[in-house]
């Protein structure tokens, strides 16, 4: 028997994949809230302002669990592991209860950091749950007085729904900058006006005092969260920040595994990779300009996280090199940019050799969009780019963009990206920064052998050639007409 512990994404995750993988064995999820298993990000968002229900922060519903052969002990919480007998002790409603298991799932998620001083004169929110959440939607009202201990994204987002709600809110928040850590000074600059903007009381570089938390209708921290080790730490397995787990999710103790917020990997590369992208994109889906936000990753994992931060285009210079790449997109919704390039990114590899460029790129985009496609990846999702200059020197690059009429047929939209690259460099003998006019013409010549997407450095002056190139081609009209247009003479 297989038993999960947990009642978030990483638990409702875990036992997905296993049905998914095709695993028959007896699956079991003990979980300590009553709702069904949900997600997290809503309750500070559309829940939280009530323009969701909570049913939208399920990850399924009831029948999923019966139809997939998971037996769900919902208000069940695990009090105690013993890894030597291999048996866990719960409490739930209907008393205590002990389970044996041959693998254990430990996905108990994050708590929320305490705030003492909050603690001590008021009865503070700590936003986790889905209750946490519909008691603090019925408190958010027209000139109730809203104070908010930190401006981490929750602290920001509860500030947010406040102040649509109506509410009165100050923040307090002891840096000078909100979220300066993940966005850096100038995206953080944006946010603190962007929510001062809408009345939000930011006090930066502020301490909040017993008086200001007296004051306030409602308090809110937002101070952080901590993994929730306890039950781990108990029964004795390897906790350091997190329960400790390697590559392939494994715990100190045999047959025990961990997943999600509780668990600390092994992965320093990664985790460093997924702090760099996915905060960026949280921040700028957040601020709800109605961009299309693409990010460049050969990593399946980091494209996980960015797509569930809101990524609508995955750009892979490796072209699905990552095996799991063409998965993690069609479980999403995001196009691929599928890129030729040869063997993993930044190793070393043999010197650029081909017999023939072209039909070389294009048998491997072919063999590509297959890969992604039999992954469940729609068609209409998949973009190619022949990687100019991508492990090729400046004649394969040149004879590349010379025929690349033969890549625009094979029928997908085409991106190129040609800005600065060295091809452009060595062919006119300009060093980068003096690039421009010859990345320019190298974009033209690309559209006109059938490129329908550019990534280019100077966006100015890419939207006017462009521009001309399709006025050329007759697809957008003239901005306007005047030039000899006078009816009896030309002027
Ligand atoms: C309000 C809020 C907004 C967020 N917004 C975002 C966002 O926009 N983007 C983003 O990337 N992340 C966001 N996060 C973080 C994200 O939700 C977490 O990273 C995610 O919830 C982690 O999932 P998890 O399953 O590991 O843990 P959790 O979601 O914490 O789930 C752990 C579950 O285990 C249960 N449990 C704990 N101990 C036991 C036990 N002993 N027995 C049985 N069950 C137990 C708990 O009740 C809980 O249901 C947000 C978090 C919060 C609280």
């Amino acid at each position: 028997m297989t038993i999960v512990v947990g009642g978030g994404l990483a638990a409702a995750t875990a036992v997905t994949e296993l049905r998914a993988q095709g695993y028959e064995g007896e699956v079991t999820l003990l979980a300590a809230e009553r709702h069904l298993p949900y997600e997290r990000p809503p309750l500070s968002k559309d829940v939280l302002k009530g323009t969701k229900d909570v049913e939208a922060a399920y990850v399924h519903d009831a029948d999923w669990y019966r139809d997939n052969a998971v037996t769900l002990q919902l208000d069940t919480r695990v009090t105690a592991v013993d890894t030597s007998a291999r048996v866990v002790t719960a409490a739930s409603g209907a008393g205590r209860l002990e389970v044996p298991y041959d693998r254990l799932l430990l996905a108990t998620g994050a708590v929320p950091r305490r705030f003492a001083l909050a603690d001590e004169v008021s009865v503070p929110v700590y936003l986790r749950t889905i209750d946490d959440s519909l008691a603090l939607r019925e408190r958010l009202r027209e000139g109730v007085r809203v104070v908010i201990v930190g401006a981490g994204w929750i602290g920001l987002e509860v500030a947010s729904a406040a102040r649509e709600a109506g509410a009165e809110v100050t923040v307090f928040e002891a840096a000078e900058l909100p979220l300066v850590r993940v966005l850096g000074p100038e995206a953080a600059r944006v946010f603190a006006e962007l929510h001062r903007y809408h009345g939000v009381d930011l006090r930066l570089g502020a301490q909040v005092t017993a008086s200001d938390l007296a004051a306030a209708d409602v308090v809110g921290v937002g101070v952080g969260a901590a993994p929730s080790t306890e039950l781990a730490e108990a029964a004795g397995l390897a906790v350091d920040n997190g329960i400790l787990v390697d590559a392939a999710l494994r715990t100190s103790a045999p047959g025990v595994f961990a997943i999600g917020d509780v668990a600390n990997h092994d992965h320093p590369v990664l985790g460093r990779r997924i702090d760099r992208v996915v905060p960026v994109v949280e921040a700028i889906a957040a601020s709800r300009a109605g961009v299309v936000i693409s990010v460049d990753t050969n990593d399946a994992e980091v494209a996980r996280h960015a797509i569930a931060a809101g990524a609508a285009v995955v750009n892979d210079t490796s072209g699905l090199g990552d095996p799991r790449m063409a998965e993690v997109v069609a479980r999403g919704d995001p196009h691929v940019v599928i890129t030729h390039s040869v063997g993993p990114p930044r190793a070393e590899k043999p010197a650029a050799r081909y017999d023939d460029v072209v039909a070389e790129v294009r048998s491997f985009l072919l063999d590509r969009i297959a890969r992604a496609e039999a992954a469940g990846v729609p068609r209409d999702r998949i973009v190619i780019d022949p990687g100019h200059d991508l492990d090729k020197n400046t004649l394969h690059t040149l004879e590349l963009t010379r025929r690349l009429d033969e890549i625009a047929a094979i029928g997908r939209p085409l991106l190129v990206a040609v800005s600065n690259k060295d091809f452009v460099g060595e062919s006119i003998d300009r060093p980068q920064g003096e690039r421009l006019a010859g990345s320019l013409a190298a974009m033209t010549a690309c559209i006109l052998k059938g490129a329908r997407i550019v990534r280019m450095h100077d966006v100015a002056a890419t939207v006017d050639a462009v521009r001309m190139v399709e006025a050329i081609l007759g697809v957008r009209a003239p901005a306007r007409l005047e030039h000899n247009t006078h009816p009896t003479r030309n002027v």
